[in-house]
């Protein structure tokens, strides 16, 4: 497959070999092969059961790789930081989720692209908005920015 960009969406709660999650989220990108842009790392409240807060941000690599091609390699790195199978949404040193393909969809077995919840999450939008806020969303036909402002002002401020 030739040269396409991925926007991946990072984040941590959780200690890891690195240090704390920021610490985690930056080694996580210097794993990663091919980034031409970074956002800046926020802090956000955890989803679900878990307790401590998270890191997260969002880059923009190219690739030669399909897109489970790439997922493989981002669970590789998961794996490799030391992140546990556990339930979702639990306490994670790392977290790496394709949010968007230059190509558009992607439907198969244990991958979705666009990310099926990306559109609600602040914390996938914020961040990318920064550096890819005119991407458009081939699912609803916003852009990256249209769809962070319509969670934003929803967001209860923390
Ligand atoms: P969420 O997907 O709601 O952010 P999560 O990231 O905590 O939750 P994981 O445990 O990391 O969930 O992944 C669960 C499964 O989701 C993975 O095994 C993977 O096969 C699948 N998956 C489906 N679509 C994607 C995607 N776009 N990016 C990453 N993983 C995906
Ligand atoms: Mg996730
Ligand atoms: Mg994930």
């Amino acid at each position: 497959m030739t040269t396409s960009t991925y926007a991946i969406a990072i984040g941590s709660n959780r200690r890891g070999r690195h240090g704390g999650p920021t610490s985690e989220v930056c080694a996580a990108i210097a794993a990663l092969d091919g980034v031409w842009a970074v956002a800046p790392v926020i802090g956000s409240a955890p989803l679900g059961p878990s307790l401590r807060r998270y890191a997260n941000t969002a880059v923009l690599l190219d690739s030669d790789l399909s897109p489970p091609q790439l997922l493989a390699r981002l669970k590789a790195i998961e794996r490799a930081f030391g992140r546990r199978r556990g339930r979702r949404w639990g306490s994670r040193v790392i977290d790496l989720d394709i949010v968007l393909w230059s190509r558009g969809c992607w439907s198969g077995p244990g991958l979705t692209v666009p990310h099926v919840a990306f559109r609600t999450r602040d914390f996938v939008l914020r961040p990318l908005a920064r550096i890819a806020g005119g991407w458009r969303d081939p699912v609803s036909g916003r852009t990256v920015r249209q769809l962070h402002q319509l969670v934003d002002r929803a967001r209860p401020r923390d």
